[in-house]
């Protein structure tokens, strides 16, 4: 039975990137750059002042209080061309405004006093101070940015800097999901006796979407072959399929059977984990299988493990990998040998380091202990018994440095 780890790389070492195409500009937030770019031009484009103040030559500024001189105003956007700033003068300019030929330096606003037509300077001018250079941020001809990185605020405004109006990115995964059960009805219906919502289907839609790639819901197989002979097929029409339930032994645990019959080759089932220790994971004509079990947690797990890595790579991104942050177990936690344990946690922060508290009843069935965590802590497989104070391995489950330095202890 792999390790998460190996299942992981197995999964990852049967997925590659798809295509590229260009986005917008403006829709490009999220996706992955699928090119290195580099710049068409220095940025900033000319020498240019970083204050509102005074353009002067800083030889002219070494006794102080200087006078000088004011033969000018450069507001931001002018695009006369200069003349040569001479000894002894100075030119008013506005924060973004290029600065004329032989000045080297600004002087803010606040370190001068105006007399007339003249400028007093008052504090010391160090030569190049509040200048931005040209090419100073990137020069002409450097890598801004690289293949394989998600696209933020700051990375949009980096090519839109650069006048990349369409970008090249991978395109996005469109992943089919698939319920399986005769229990199942769907959202909008009342939960009979005996029937479960299909709720899988929505938290790995939000899942999948998070990760940036097109989740398309393709409805439920019943507990009969035929069923999940026709659904499974429908799903081999996407880049990936994830399945959820009747991947484990019982009689109506169909998945892996029907997907060996049309013809996907299984690379694993079940891993060194729980919950999802039933997880299979297959592929078809390239195309990549999750085959995740049923239990909502387990569900919601094993996608954070197996899933999101490999989706994150079909979209082109480079860093797949979160890796666990470090944190310290605040309570004893006792379990069965043989299997890493994600145990869902809550977070305090004290002295700097996270302390993990158990969320509630781990069951896998159990929603509320989901929505109520902060984090999963990998309790490790040979250990049976896990002591208060112990060191964890933590993956976190939302952007708790917030929520937890809300809660710090002192
Ligand atoms: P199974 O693997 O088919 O035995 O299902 C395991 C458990 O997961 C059962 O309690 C199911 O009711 C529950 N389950 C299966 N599919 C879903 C789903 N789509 N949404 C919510 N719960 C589910
Ligand atoms: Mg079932």
């Amino acid at each position: 039975m792999p390790s998460f780890r190996d299942a992981r790389s197995i999964i990852l070492d049967n997925v590659k990137p798809l295509a590229e195409m260009t986005v917008p500009l403006a829709d490009a937030l999220g996706r992955i750059a699928s090119r290195d770019l580099f710049a068409p031009w220095d940025l900033p484009f000319c020498d240019n002042s970083a204050m509102d103040g005074y353009a002067v030559r800083a030889a002219d500024c070494k006794t102080l209080p200087a006078t000088l001189s004011v033969v000018g105003f450069l507001p931001a956007g002018d695009e006369q061309a200069q003349p040569p700033l001479k000894s002894g003068c100075a030119v008013r300019i506005m924060t973004g405004a290029p600065i004329p030929p032989g000045c080297n330096a600004v002087v803010p606003i606040e370190e001068t006093e105006t007399a007339g037509d003249q400028v007093l300077i008052k504090r010391r001018v160090q030569p190049r101070q509040h200048l931005r250079l040209r090419g100073a941020d990137v020069p002409s001809g450097a890598r801004y940015l690289a293949a394989g990185t998600r696209l933020r605020p700051a990375e949009i405004g980096m090519l839109a800097a650069m006048g990349q109006a369409l970008v090249p990115v991978h395109r996005k995964a469109r992943v089919a999901i698939l319920s399986t059960g005769d229990e199942l009805v769907e959202l909008g219906d009342s939960p009979a006796s005996g029937k479960v919502i299909n709720s899988n289907a929505l938290s790995l839609a939000a899942a999948v979407r998070e990760t940036g790639a097109e989740p398309v819901l393709i409805g439920i197989a019943r507990d009969d072959r035929d069923s999940h002979r026709q659904k499974i097929a429908e799903g081999f029409d996407y880049d990936a399929l994830i399945t959820s339930a009747g991947v484990s032994t019982g009689d109506r645990d169909l998945v892996r059977e029907i997907l060996a019959e049309l013809g996907a080759s299984e690379l694993f089932w079940k891993v060194d984990i729980k919950p999802g220790g039933p997880t299979a994971f297959a592929t078809w004509h390239e195309r990549p299988i999750f085959a995740l079990p049923g239990n909502p947690v387990s569900t919601m797990v094993t996608f954070e493990l197996l899933v999101k890595p490999a989706l994150l790579r079909m979209m082109g991104q480079r860093q797949v990998i979160r890796p666990f942050l470090r944190g310290i177990m605040a309570e004893d936690a006792h379990k069965q040998t043989g299997k890493v344990n994600f145990i869902r946690v809550t977070l305090k922060k004290r002295h700097g380091r996270y302390l993990a508290f158990c969320a509630g009843d781990q069951h896998t069935g159990v929603l509320s202990t989901m929505t109520r965590c902060d984090a999963l802590a990998a309790l490790p497989s040979e250990a049976s018994f896990i002591a208060a104070g112990s060191e964890v391995d933590l993956l976190l489950l939302r952007d708790v440095d917030l929520v937890a330095e809300e809660r710090e202890l002192g």
